[in-house]
């Protein structure tokens, strides 16, 4: 078996998708937290595709004791 395939969840973006200006360490930071960039080049709005995940329906979700 050969798998030495390192699986990396590439989540931030290092270029401006629009004009593959270089971000900087600083911005893909902020990238990062607020899922939401402005490029200081083309002032393109870069944002991040958060993957929208609809919770499980738990059979017994509604689980709570009456004090
Ligand atoms: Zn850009």
């Amino acid at each position: 078996m050969e798998n030495s395939k390192p699986e990396m969840s590439k989540d931030i973006l290092e270029n401006c998708p629009h004009c593959g200006h270089k971000l900087s360490p600083w911005q893909q930071v902020l990238l990062s937290v607020d899922r939401v960039l402005t490029c200081k080049n083309c002032w393109y709005r870069i944002i991040l595709d958060v993957p929208v995940k609809p919770e499980p329906d738990s059979p017994d979700k509604n689980k709570k004791t009456k004090g």
